[in-house]
Order: C-alpha cells, then sequence, then structure tokens
C-alpha cells in the first residue's frame, strides 16, 4: 500500500486525485490531506477518507476542524500553518505527495517533498516556475520523483524517450508543441476584451478547474507559464517549445524528433488521467475517465496564437529568457493582478498590463535559495499591490 499526502485536497485537483483514488482504495492509504480555509469540504473529506492527518494553513479553520472531527470522535490529527505543511509531507509513511495548492503558497511544501525524497505528483506549476533550477536541483539531490500532473506535460512525458537524458539535443527531440485550447476568448474581438467579467473569463470551453488557473487560461498566462515548466522539467531551452492553440483540447501535447516523428497524447479533457498515470506510473491503472470517441470529435483543429491578444504569453518568454527571479516577479505579479481582476478591481487587459510593469521595475537576480525567491515574491507582490490601487482609483473615477 502506498501512503498518500495530498496538499490542496479541496480544490480541483484535489478532488480528482481522491476521485481516482477511491477507485483504488485497496492500493493507496490517505496519510494527510490539506488545505487552506475550506473546513466542510475538508470534513467531508476526512470522513469519507480518514486521513491520519488534516491540516489546515488557517489557524481559525484547523481550530474549527478539530472540534467538529471530535464530536465526530474520529482519530484524524488536526494540525495548522506551513509547519503542518511541511510536516505532513515528509512522514515515513508518505510515499507520494500530490502538489496541488494553487500559486506561490505551494512553493515550500513541494520543495519539502523534493527534499524528503517523495514521489511528486506536480500540479502546482506556479512552484517550479518559481524555483526552476532550485527546486530540479533538490529532485535530483535527494533522489525524488517527479511527474507531471499538468495535462501538457503529462503528454509530453508520456511522448519523450523512456529515460531521457534531460538535454533534448541529445534524445533527439528536435521541438516540443504545446497545445492550448485558446480559452473563452479566442475570438472575442481584441477591443472588447476589456469588458469581459470574471464569470466570463472563469467559463472555460474544456476544462473545468479552480478559479485562479481559469483566469490564467483565458489571459494565455497558464500557457506562459506552463513554457516556463517545460523548460525545467525536462531541460529545454523555450526556443524549443512552440505554442500551438488546439481549440479541441483532444491532443495535450506533441514531442517531435530529428527523424521527422511527431509523437502525440490524445485523451478526454479530464485531469483524472494524467492523476491516474503519475499514480500508477511505470504501470497504467483506472481512471473513470471516459473512452476517446474520434468519430465524435472528427476535426483537429490548430492556429497560431496571437501574441497582440495574447501578450501574457510574451511575458512569460521574455521572462524565462532573462531568467533567475524573472519568472518569480512574473508570477506574483500576475497572481495579484488576477486575484483584483476576480475582485473586479482591474479590467481583464490590466493583467497583463499590471504583469508587464512590475517585470519592468525588478532587476532579475539570482533564484539560487528559497530567501531570495520568497523575497523577490514579496517585493513584486509589494509593487503589484501600489499598481492595482492606482488602477483601481481610476477605474472609479472613470465610473463617477
Ligand atoms: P483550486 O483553487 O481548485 O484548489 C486550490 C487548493 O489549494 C485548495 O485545496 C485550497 O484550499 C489550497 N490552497 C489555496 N491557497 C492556499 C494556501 N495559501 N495555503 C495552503 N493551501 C492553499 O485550484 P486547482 O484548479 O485545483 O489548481 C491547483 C494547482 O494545479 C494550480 O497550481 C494549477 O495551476 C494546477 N493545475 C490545475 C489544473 C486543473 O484542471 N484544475 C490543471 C493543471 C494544473
Ligand atoms: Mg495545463
Amino acid at each position: 500500500m502506498k501512503g498518500m499526502t495530498i496538499l490542496g485536497s479541496t480544490g480541483s485537483i484535489g478532488g480528482s486525485t481522491l476521485d481516482v483514488l477511491a477507485q483504488h482504495a485497496g492500493e493507496y492509504r490517505i496519510v494527510a490531506l490539506t488545505a487552506n480555509q475550506n473546513v466542510d469540504r475538508m470534513l467531508a473529506q476526512c470522513q469519507q477518507f480518514k486521513p491520519t492527518y488534516a491540516v489546515m494553513m488557517d489557524a481559525d479553520a484547523a481550530t474549527k476542524l478539530d472540534y467538529q472531527l471530535q464530536k465526530l470522535s474520529s482519530e484524524t490529527v488536526v494540525l495548522s500553518g506551513i509547519e503542518g505543511l511541511c510536516k505532513v509531507v515528509a512522514l515515513d509513511e508518505t510515499d507520494y505527495v500530490m502538489a496541488a495548492i494553487v500559486g506561490a503558497a505551494g512553493l515550500q511544501p513541494t520543495l519539502a517533498a523534493a527534499r524528503a525524497g517523495k514521489r511528486i505528483l506536480l500540479a502546482n506549476k506556479e512552484a517550479l516556475v518559481m524555483s526552476g533550477k532550485l527546486f530540479m536541483d533538490e529532485v535530483k539531490r535527494h533522489n525524488a520523483e517527479l511527474l507531471p500532473i499538468d495535462s501538457e506535460h503529462n503528454a509530453i512525458f508520456q511522448c519523450m524517450p523512456a529515460e531521457f537524458a534531460h538535454d533534448g539535443r541529445t534524445d533527439g527531440v528536435t521541438k516540443i508543441l504545446l497545445t492550448a485550447s485558446g480559452g473563452p476568448f479566442r475570438t472575442l474581438p481584441v477591443a472588447d476584451l476589456n469588458m469581459v467579467t470574471p464569470e466570463q473569463a472563469c467559463a472555460h470551453p474544456n476544462w473545468v478547474m479552480g478559479r485562479k488557473i481559469s483566469v490564467d487560461s483565458a489571459s494565455m498566462m497558464n500557457k506562459g507559464l506552463e513554457v516556463i515548466e517545460a523548460c525545467w522539467l525536462f531541460g529545454i531551452s523555450p526556443e524549443m517549445i512552440q505554442v500551438v492553440i488546439h481549440p479541441q483540447s483532444v491532443i495535450h501535447s506533441m514531442v517531435e524528433y530529428t527523424d521527422g516523428s511527431v509523437l502525440a497524447q490524445l485523451g478526454q479533457p479530464d485531469m483524472r488521467t494524467p492523476i491516474a498515470h503519475a499514480l500508477a506510473w511505470p504501470k497504467r491503472m483506472r481512471s473513470g475517465v471516459e473512452r476517446l470517441d474520434l468519430f465524435k470529435i472528427r476535426h483537429l483543429d490548430f492556429e497560431a496564437p496571437d501574441l497582440q491578444r495574447f501578450p501574457c504569453l510574451r511575458l512569460a518568454y521574455e521572462a524565462i529568457r532573462t531568467g533567475g527571479t524573472a519568472p518569480s516577479i512574473l508570477n506574483a505579479a500576475n497572481e495579484v493582478a488576477v486575484q483584483a481582476f476576480l475582485d473586479r478591481l482591474i479590467c481583464f487587459t490590466d493583467i497583463p498590463a499590471l504583469s508587464e510593469h512590475v517585470l519592468g521595475q525588478l532587476v532579475s537576480s539570482n533564484a539560487d535559495s528559497l530567501d531570495s525567491i520568497i523575497r523577490v515574491d514579496n517585493q513584486s507582490r509589494e509593487l503589484a499591490q501600489e499598481y492595482v490601487k492606482r488602477l483601481s482609483t481610476r477605474q472609479r473615477r472613470q465610473m463617477q
């Protein structure tokens, strides 16, 4: 039996992971479930999956959860805060860690899982975008296993040579074709983009996901972060990655080889496939996902991304080419911008404007320690918050 800890169990990826695990109850034991504040969902998950530990990042939420669990005479031990998260990933009983916290908040516990030499199922792309080389070095040093959950990276992993050497050129790989749906605003007139609402941005045509990644998909910052993620995961340069808009989301990405072969992985847009793949790897197991019916799909379309419509993609390429802490700066600015857009303080087109502004204000430095990365993350957030204040004052004035 493998011991499983899920960081972010109350979220979209967390829920899909528990769904797959429930189909294989005899093979996995839930060691710990973790969340930020959602006590109700965590309580329900504790009742169903009976984890040894439940961790709430928020201390008040942990107190409430503990009270509710005691009333039910549950044996689950409740912990809180970043110490709780870092403790449960490193327990001897934990074999696999699903890293599915959203945003920079996932960096420390995911890094702790690497340092404890666990199998990491990585959904939390922001953690890798921020820590890049540091994270990959820790994985190697501590003999951890890193398996991508992001559907595109999981597809690439499946299409790469079995023992790829983290150097595309010697593996015969010439290009990675990273597919993107284009999100809900692929065909909207560019002039209307400043008017779109959070509800429209979160209504993704193919995937059901958390709100932050849904907005990132609409702005294509998600694809930009995925370009950076792919550079680190597969040890390749950004020049080797071509983003391809593929509105049906059936091909999840492709790898082109020097002999002209292009390998693709296809499947339903359902995260339970990459989750089951990474859990069972190198074997295969059932995921509960509906079979792909090519006769129903009939057409697969492809187009080049329009960088005028999606400036976030350009910014991400710029950040990874600059290197150092530039991807952290971009990631933090984007997180602040997305939250401000969801809170209706700024408009959708302010997201790239704000990210570009902050990226231009801070000089990239060495990203060789957790401290330096966190420092830059904080600086970037401060600048981004100031910019949000300016933008929202402007917006209020315009409305008067
Ligand atoms: P979500 O918003 O649905 O869930 C986020 C989870 O993280 C929740 O359990 C929440 O409680 C927890 N969390 C939030 N803030 C926290 C904090 N400060 N401290 C501790 N825990 C915190 O998000 P999601 O859609 O499941 O995405 C999770 C990650 O997976 C993201 O990095 C996203 O980019 C990536 N991802 C998601 C999908 C998808 O289909 N949803 C696909 C690919 C990659
Ligand atoms: Mg993805």
